[in-house]
């Protein structure tokens, strides 16, 4: 995560406690905070739909388009605890003369959107809901974020919208509310590249998908994902997907398991010809400089390392690719894998398989590398269970946080209620084994 992005947004909630702070003619200090905590919901909550649409260039400043899904998911959550305060401590203040029925609109359309949105909100952390229902209910965010802009507008308040304050968020309200419109768009009116699929293939049980451009095509960097949208493929709503090879000629391949609904359905639908839809390119996940590495893959995580280990400069530092499978028949591109790490002096390829009864752990890993370890930089692409139990024991292999990178797989990661209520259940269940 680039810090940049999340100091940004932190520091525009922060403008309007100046602004409203030095108004003269407020004697009840009380409502002020309220009325700060409203406004404070509403900039973050304007960023929440600014993010979401994704605007070009912002990808350097959060460090990467799944950062920036993080930034915008505690955006809204702390939007939600600020609005909650501010429905909690009373913002009325006397004196502002009488309340006119567009007032009395504005202030109930303030509480619809509140009770709205902290529905939406509990909703939008709970990621065992299918993600396409999920989605439709998180679009929904955007039509309680401009009934609570209408509410800023109309709202009696101890200041004008051509005030200082008034026009700050008033502007995020805006940009917020254009942001949206933008995200509702259909897709065809937005920018996208034109691929048709070229070839389809079987590998350790994922389906390759080569895309020939038929237009212009994207350059995208190793390690770089596009969002795809499969013309007629049953359901046409659009996936990330790393681009697991770039073709010299133009043509990308993605490798997709079957993980849900949509992409164990892909098989059985696409056809070769058939028209691809791509966004992109994203992310921000490359090798961090030229020297020693370590490149952890778990399953489907390989992905990005693939198109890395096509580009490796034979002359950089030395790679260890570990690459944790359930089986080597259950490895996405494993020849592949080999024929590079055959060409490559500096590729070292160790196949982890769990069925085999090998297992990654941070003491393995320090076994594989020997003394490196500690100069290395640490790069993960796979399930969240196995980077947390990598990143906490590697600490002691002298591994900082610094130096452990990772994609973010997953854009829909949670609050960590699941983990909590595992850690929960275990603890009970151990105090009634000791009870017992
Ligand atoms: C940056 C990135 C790169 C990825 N690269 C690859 C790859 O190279 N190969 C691969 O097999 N998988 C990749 N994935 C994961 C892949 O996008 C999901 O497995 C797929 O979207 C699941 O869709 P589903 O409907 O089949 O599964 P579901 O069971 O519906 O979803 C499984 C999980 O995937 C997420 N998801 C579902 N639909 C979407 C969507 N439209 N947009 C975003 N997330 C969604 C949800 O959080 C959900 O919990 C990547 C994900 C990200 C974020």
């Amino acid at each position: 995560m680039n810090p940049v992005g999340f100091f940004l947004v932190a520091a525009t909630t922060l403008v309007p406690a100046y602004q409203l702070f030095s108004l003269s003619n407020v004697p009840d200090q009380i409502a002020l905070f309220s009325q700060y905590l409203g406004l404070a919901a509403l900039i973050l909550m304007a960023w929440g739909q600014i993010l979401a649409a994704r605007p070009p260039g912002i990808e350097p400043v959060f460090g990467g388009l799944d950062r920036i899904y993080v930034v915008h998911k505690w955006a809204g959550i702390v939007a939600m605890g600020s609005l909650l305060l501010h429905d909690t401590i009373d913002a009325e203040m006397r004196g502002l003369g009488r309340e006119t029925a567009l007032n009395e609109l504005a202030e109930t359309l303030g509480e619809i959107s509140l009770y709205g949105l902290l529905i939406l909100v509990v909703i939008s952390v709970a990621t065992f809901i299918p993600y396409h229902l999920w989605k439709w209910t998180h679009k929904a965010m955007g039509a309680l974020f401009a009934a609570g802009t209408f509410h800023f507008f109309f709202i009696m308040k101890p200041f004008a919208m051509s005030d200082p304050a008034g026009l700050y968020t008033g502007s995020f309200c805006l940009a917020g509310l254009a942001a949206y419109a933008w995200t509702l768009l259909p897709d065809h009116l937005r920018p996208f590249h034109p691929y048709k699929v070229s070839k389809l293939e079987e590998t350790g049980g994922a389906l390759a998908i080569t895309l020939a451009p038929d237009g212009t095509g994207l350059k995208p960097d190793p390690g770089q994902f596009g969002i795809l949208r499969f013309a007629g493929a049953g359901k046409d709503e659009p996936h990330p997907f790393s681009f697991s090879g770039i073709g010299p000629n133009g043509t990308l391949r993605v490798t997709v398991k079957a993980l849900g609904d949509f992409t164990a359905s892909l098989a059985k639908t696409l056809d070769v010809g058939q028209e691809v839809r791509v966004q992109g390119p994203f992310g921000r996940f490359r090798p961090s400089g030229n020297g020693r590495q370590v490149w952890i893959a778990g399953g489907i995580g390989i992905t990005p390392f693939l198109a890395w280990a096509e580009a490796l400069d034979p002359h950089a530092g030395h790679v260890h690719l570990c690459y944790c499978v359930r089986s080597c028949a259950d490895a996405p591109h494993l020849a592949e894998i080999q024929e590079h790490a055959k060409a490559k002096p500096n590729l070292s390829l160790h196949m982890i398989a769990s069925a085999e009864g090998s297992r990654l752990s941070a003491e393995a890993l320090a076994e594989i590398v020997g003394a490196e370890l500690s100069q290395s930089e640490v790069v993960f692409c796979g399930p969240v269970s196995l980077r947390r139990a990598l990143q906490g024991g590697l600490r002691r292999y002298g591994v900082t946080p610094r130096r452990f990178h990772f994609e973010e797989f997953e854009f829909r990661t949670g609050v960590g209620l699941k983990r909590l209520a595992e850690r929960v259940l275990k603890s009970t269940s151990t105090e009634t084994r000791h009870g017992s």
